[in-house]
């Protein structure tokens, strides 16, 4: 490689939960793979969906991550192997603290492709951590929509169903449901039972 490397890129894809977010980085991934280029994937510790060695999609696909702590710990593991790396993915980036930004920035101007996975969004419908300016300092932003629950339309939101206090309880199953602007209700989580009754009554053909 030159000394004056080219600036690498930085690839955003985001969307509510159940939108293929991490079908779509394992698929990036995958495909670089196939190119012969070499690859680094991480994802934060506070995801115990299926694997703690591989990023999962819902859709069961699967690839081999490193499970890290912080940025900082992230930092630690990629930096000796960066020379040998020339893909970084990252799954879940909505759970890195700030310092995920001056890293992407850092891995650009090294030359290296650069791919980050996570929510927009958090159940709030609140700007979910790093993401937003992750985005702004972006080549592309892929956002995918996924399919609202109540109605089969276009998804933007993460609906919260259950009682949960935390930010988001990542993998979760029945928890978390995609939703659309009209059936997205961030604030009804008390409700939460009659809700899932509402959306069952809902979903019968016919309605809406
Ligand atoms: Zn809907």
């Amino acid at each position: 490689m030159s000394s004056h490397p080219t600036p690498g890129v930085l690839e955003v894809i985001t969307g509510p939960m159940f939108s293929g977010k991490s079908e779509e980085l394992i698929r990036r991934l995958k495909r670089a793979r196939i190119a012969r280029q070499r690859v680094a994937c991480f994802k934060p510790d506070i995801d115990l969906r299926y694997h703690r060695t591989a990023i999962a999609s819902h859709s069961s696909q699967t690839h081999e991550a490193i499970t890290v702590a912080n940025v900082e710990r992230l930092r630690e593991a990629l930096y000796p192997q960066l020379d040998s790396i020339e893909v970084v993915g990252v799954d879940e980036v909505q759970f890195f603290d700030p310092g995920i930004i001056p890293l992407a920035v850092e891995l650009i101007a090294l030359g290296k492709r650069v791919i980050m996975a996570g929510l927009d969004t958090t159940f709030a419908a609140e700007p979910f951590g790093p993401v937003p300016n992750l985005m702004a300092i972006s080549d592309t932003v892929t956002k995918l929509s996924a399919v609202c629950m109540v109605c089969g339309a276009s998804a933007i939101h993460t609906q919260r169903l259950g009682q949960s206090q935390e930010l988001v309880v990542v993998g979760a199953a029945g928890l978390y449901e995609a939703r659309c602007r009209m059936h997205f209700h961030p604030f009804l989580d008390e409700h939460a039972s009659e809700q899932l009754e509402l959306a069952a009554v809902l979903e019968s053909p016919g309605t809406n």
